[in-house]
């Protein structure tokens, strides 16, 4: 949006391949033991001393960023949090990624740099070794591949599947803030095609929009549930919007819930925002996804060791499957979740 025209512009070709690598990750550091080789061999070389967890995902501009209001360097380090993210939900600690990118030529290496820059930031902030990746050009926009590597003790390890009736569903932090900063610069970007010399004030909007465009994953969480002595019987990143990670748990678990609308943990900026907006705030906090928040159940014997954290709500709890998933509003209507949330293969979405 306020793109500085003045900004060197070096192409890519003038690098080559091998060069550019180099260049992008020459200050990248490595925090890890179990990191034998990072780049610069035709693989990494890694050890784990306990079960290993790897998850992948892509970014392709135009359906999962707009460079238009996303500065490359958030870009690069939101791209590492959407995949250590995963690795945290599975209460593991993650150690190591891949990053492979396909660029098109109308990206300087200035371009790459920012994205890198943001990629450091994210493995200096977590502690994460970037060990490899691959590097080739696309016809047409920028597509990120992250590939994130963890571990775990077996026991340890909280899949999606193992709630079970009883157990209380717990939330970390607070949702809805990510869908609504991305409402504030889809605006903002409409005002600025119509006037490029607004400048916009956003302060306002300050936490919303560092939500969308600055995440933070959840690092903490696993560690604090250890000090806690407690074992999540399952977990899962809110990455797509509560009721369909829900759903996921439920499915998976062969379980029902009842989650409570007076008890959804939101920020006053998404209850302020969604009144401009004129829409309602449990839609937006059950729907509104990218929150990268943790949600998991923990057995209700275990109520003690979390009650009071300030990092932790409990919003509800499992079910019998035959009860279904839903929503007790404050007027103690019970409402049924459905999966509202991002759907890449949904084109209204
Ligand atoms: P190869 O031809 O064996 O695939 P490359 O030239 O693609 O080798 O990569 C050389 C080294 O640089 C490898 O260690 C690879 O993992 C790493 N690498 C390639 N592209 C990237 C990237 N975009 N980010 C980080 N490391 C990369
Ligand atoms: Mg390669």
């Amino acid at each position: 949006m306020l793109e500085d025209k003045n900004k060197q512009k070096t192409s890519l070709a003038e690098l080559g391949e091998f060069g550019l690598i180099e260049h992008l990750t020459q200050y990248f550091k490595i925090h890890h033991e179990t990191t034998t080789k990072a780049i610069g061999d035709d693989c990494a070389v890694i050890s784990q001393n306990e079960k290993t967890l790897i998850t992948t995902d892509f970014l392709v501009e135009g359906v999962h960023f707009d460079l238009s209001y996303m500065p490359l360097k958030h870009l690069g380090y939101k791209a590492v949090m959407v995949n250590i993210s995963d690795v945290y939900a599975m209460n593991a600690s993650a150690e190591q990624i891949t990053v492979s990118i396909a660029v098109s030529n109308r990206f300087p290496l200035e371009a790459l740099e920012e994205l890198y820059a943001g990629i450091q930031l994210a493995c200096d902030t977590y502690k994460i070794d970037l060990i490899g990746g691959d590097t080739t050009s696309s016809t047409k926009g920028m597509i990120i591949s992250v590939t994130a590597i963890g571990s775990a003790k077996e026991e340890e390890i909280a899949y999606r599947n193992g709630a079970k009736p009883t157990d209380l569903i717990v939330l970390t932090g607070d949702i809805g803030g990510a869908y609504l900063g991305l409402q504030v610069l889809e605006r903002e970007k409409e005002v600025f095609k119509v006037n490029p010399q607004n400048q916009p004030d956003l302060q306002e909007y300050s936490y919303i929009i560092e939500r969308q465009l600055k995440p933070e994953a959840r690092k903490d969480i696993p560690k604090l549930l250890k000090e806690l002595e407690v074992q999540p019987t399952s977990m899962i990143d809110v990455s797509d919007g509560l009721s369909s990670e829900l759903i996921h748990i439920c499915t998976q678990s062969k379980v029902g819930c009842n989650i409570y609308e007076e008890k959804l943990p939101l920020d006053p900026q998404v209850i302020s925002t969604c009144e401009e907006f004129d829409l309602d705030a449990t839609t937006v906090a059950l729907s509104g996804g990218e929150d990268y928040e943790l949600l998991f159940t923990i057995p209700i014997k275990d109520f003690d060791k979390i009650k009071g954290n300030p990092n932790l709500t409990v919003i509800g709890h499992i079910t019998e499957e035959n009860e279904g998933v839903n929503l007790i509003t404050r007027g103690n209507q019970s409402i049924k979740l459905r999966a509202q949330g991002w759907n890449s293969f949904n084109q209204e979405n």
